[in-house]
């Protein structure tokens, strides 16, 4: 089979072309993750559409790298703020000085995260499975209670979860993980449904295998010597030959169903998740 990488999209754009929504411009949207990756792409794509950003992350290098890309793009830098997710009371500080630096809160996008160490549940110890539940859950619920107050008082706010397939599936070796993503789409439920009536919107998407360091050289192959495969039979058989669109999932795919939930286009959707998966998965 040969997989289709560049054919022009129903709307007859090309793959590559950014979308446009208005109701983007000026608005001020929190990216957690946005150094790289995912996160990257997401804010590039949200500041091409006039959202004013701040990027949260550890890594000043890679927040600087992204702020300087988007400066060029736009003329207009994000706001970048060092943070671990796992210290709560840094995260408190960095979210509400934000909302205070920029005069308001219009979005949050919940995408920091990890995957690591892989490896079957009874040889992971207590600390590595608390850490990623620390990061991928208990750091994405606190950035949450930092911003949800402010969006409720304002009567408007759009959340964007970036959960993962593994939060609908189960991917051996991969406990805290899958757990953790499972866990995000609960959260994501309550929440909508808590704040239904305060014009705030909350949503997930679950993207599937995308290039990014979180599946780098190295993870693919540590991962691939715990299931006793090799990275290539590994990226052959399990992500690519059970991936309908045999192909991975570009990161731009997730930035442009990540805007378009952010945006007023998608006032009417709140407590689903999206699966933006080359075809993973059936809900
Ligand atoms: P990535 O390239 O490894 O980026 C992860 C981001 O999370 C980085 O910006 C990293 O920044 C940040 N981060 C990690 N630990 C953090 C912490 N303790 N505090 C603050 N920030 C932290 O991974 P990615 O593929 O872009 O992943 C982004 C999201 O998509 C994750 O939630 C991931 O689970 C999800 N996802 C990815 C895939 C995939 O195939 N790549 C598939 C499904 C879902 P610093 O290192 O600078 O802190």
């Amino acid at each position: 089979m040969k997989p289709v990488t560049d054919a022009p999209t129903a709307s007859g754009r090309t793959r590559g072309e950014p979308v446009r929504l208005e109701s983007l411009e000026n608005q001020h949207i929190i990216v957690t993750g946005g150094s790289r990756g995912i996160g990257a792409a997401i804010a590039d794509l949200l500041a091409k559409n006039g959202a004013r950003l701040t990027l949260v992350a550890r890594d000043e290098v890679g927040l600087a790298r992204v702020a300087d890309t988007i400066f060029e793009a736009t003329g207009t830098r994000p706001n970048c703020a060092i943070c671990d997710l796992t210290d709560a009371d840094r995260v408190t500080r960095v979210v509400h000085g934000a909302i205070e630096q920029m005069g308001g809160l219009q979005g949050l996008v919940n995408n920091a995260g990890i995957n690591m160490p892989m490896r079957p549940f009874v040889a992971m110890s207590r600390e590595d499975f608390r850490q990623i539940m620390e990061v991928n859950f208990f750091g994405m619920t606190e950035v949450t209670r930092a911003a949800l107050p402010h969006m409720i008082e304002e009567s408007r706010g759009a959340i964007v979860n970036i959960a993962s397939m593994a939060g609908k599936m189960a991917v051996p070796t991969w406990s805290a993980y899958c757990s953790s993503k499972h866990a995000m789409l609960g959260f994501t439920k309550v929440i909508a449904r808590e704040v239904a009536l305060d014009g705030v919107i909350c949503n997930a998407i679950c993207p599937g295998f995308v290039d990014t360091d979180m599946v780098s050289r190295e993870q693919l192959e540590e991962w691939a010597q715990e299931i006793g495969t090799t990275r290539r039979e590994l990226l052959k058989e399990v992500v690519l030959k059970q991936t309908p669109q045999a192909r991975k999932v570009e990161a731009e795919s997730i930035a442009t169903m990540t805007a378009f939930l952010l945006s007023n286009e998608a006032r009417d959707i709140t407590g689903q998740s999206f699966n933006v998966s080359c075809g993973v998965g059936d809900y």
